[in-house]
């Protein structure tokens, strides 16, 4: 019996391409996939750390570069990879052609720097595909239909584009090759401990990504899970099966960290005692790209809240956490910090400057040294001993809690930056996720 074509969609990132010798193992991977029969669709990223590079340079020519000139630059790290890894197919007797997010139908809203995607248009990527040929397109970019400029979709977003463009073709899966075997309990750069996790919901992975955890760009979780796109992380340096993110959810109740262990086939998965109790934590993820404005000494009036967002939401900026005190300095004062991406405090502190005789606050301060970590896991809302149990782990490891936050299903903390490693890994044991036997591999990138 023939089996139907099936058409994959492969994504590679940049530590999976960081040099020539990698584009051509790469290129080996992709070549034999198309050999075994497949449609290949293929999403590369820049190389390396080429996107932080290109970012310095910038920097290093202005402070604030225009948006859109920024996009135009940081595009480039993906043409170069997406042309190399085609002409590196070519040389292996499989005919592949390159396209640019612009030649490959991907239209985004005019929002530099965090562009979404609108639409989805591969006449071009399905063309190719029929012919026989490997498409390779160049990840994380764009273009407006309305100004035809080009863009960016923000930092990871080639992930996003590769989901997309499975939604856009109807693709069996969306394959994310990265230097880590799959999605963990933890980052093991951090972690060598760390469990990973066979099958995770989109809602989890959701939580997960919202929370740092770069192994998936939070997007594309939403676009997966919009389209459900079956999204299968795995190693692009082993053979070996990764995560699957699917809209499947577990077993009642199981913990995921019980469904990450090889299941005994004679006794059921799950003992019913811990179906009832075990709390679901998915796992520890942190993150140290945000920064904490405060606004010191805010009159205690109605309004003057509202105001300071409105402001920092017109500067573009996306806020996070907000924790509101009474002042220490003097009374009727209040004191507002919040966090916020550290790309976006430059913006929002000059927005909050402008506004300081109107509101008649005190002074601003800016710490981009903090770090913060989450325990997400949807069983938590049922379980209150957890954030008692979070906050002991942070205690017997000697770490200060700058700001904390809840949700039904995750608990977030803020720490100094140079302490957040250290509490990942007191709260990943804290909460029994070590994985006793195999230890998690990390096979290249520099974790910039
Ligand atoms: P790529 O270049 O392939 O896009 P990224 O650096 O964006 O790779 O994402 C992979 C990295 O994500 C891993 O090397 C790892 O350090 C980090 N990471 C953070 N949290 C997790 C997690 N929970 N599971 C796996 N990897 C994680
Ligand atoms: N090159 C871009 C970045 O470094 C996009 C990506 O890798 O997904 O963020
Ligand atoms: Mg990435």
């Amino acid at each position: 019996m023939e089996h139907p074509v099936a058409l994959i969609v492969q994504k590679f990132g940049g530590s999976s391409v960081a040099d020539a010798e990698s584009v051509k193992r790469v290129a080996k991977r992709i070549a034999a996939t198309r050999r075994a029969g497949n449609d290949v669709v293929v999403v590369v990223s820049a190389m390396g750390d080429t996107t932080d590079e290109l970012l310095d340079l910038a920097q290093q020519v202005t402070p604030l570069p225009p948006q859109r000139e920024l996009d135009i630059l940081l595009t480039a790290g993906e043409r170069i990879s997406m042309s190399l890894l085609a002409m590196a197919i070519n040389n292996l007797g499989v005919k592949a052609k390159s396209f640019t997010g612009q030649q490959a139908g991907v239209i985004t809203d005019a929002v530099h720097g965090k562009a979404r995607i609108v639409d989805v248009v591969p006449h071009r990527i399905r063309e190719t595909v029929e012919r026989g040929q490997v498409a390779i397109v160049a990840g994380f970019q764009g273009v407006t239909e309305s100004t035809n400029d080009v863009t960016t979709l923000g930092r990871g977003g080639s992930d996003t584009t590769a989901v997309a463009l499975a939604a856009g073709l109807g693709a069996d899966v969306c394959e994310i090759y990265t230097d880590v075997d799959g999605v963990f309990t933890a980052d093991p750069r951090i972690v060598p401990a760390a469990r990973k996790i066979d099958r995770i919901t989109y809602e989890e992975m959701l939580e997960l990504a919202a929370s740092g955890a770069k192994v998936l760009a939070l997007r594309c979780v939403e676009y997966g899970r919009r389209y459900g796109v079956p999204i299968h992380v795995r190693s692009s340096f082993s053979g070996k099966e990764g995560t699957f993110v699917s809209g499947t959810t577990h077993p009642l109740g199981a913990p995921v960290a019980a469904l990450a262990q090889p299941t005994d086939p004679s006794s059921s998965a799950v003992p019913e005692e811990l179906v009832m109790e075990a709390p679901i934590i998915s796992g520890v993820a942190h993150d140290r790209s945000e920064a904490k404005i405060t606004v010191v000494g805010v009159p205690d009036v109605p309004g003057t809240a509202a105001r300071i967002f409105e402001v920092v939401a017109g500067s573009g900026a996306n806020i996070d956490m907000i924790v509101q005190n009474v002042s220490v300095a003097r009374t009727g004062l209040t004191d507002i910090s919040f966090t916020l991406p550290d790309g976006d405090g430059a913006a929002a502190l000059s927005a909050l400057s402008r506004i300081q005789e109107e509101i008649r606050f005190d002074s601003l301060q800016y710490d981009d040294q903090i770090g913060k970590l989450s325990l997400v896991g949807a069983g938590m809302k049922s379980h209150p001993g957890v954030s008692a149990r979070l906050f002991g782990a942070l205690r017997d490891a000697g770490i200060n809690i700058e700001m904390i936050s809840t949700s039904e299903i995750r608990i977030s903390v803020v720490t100094r930056a140079d302490d957040l490693d250290d509490a990942v890994r007191a709260v990943h044991s804290a909460f029994e996720l070590d994985s006793d036997t195999d230890e998690a591999v990390v096979y290249g990138g520099t974790g910039r």
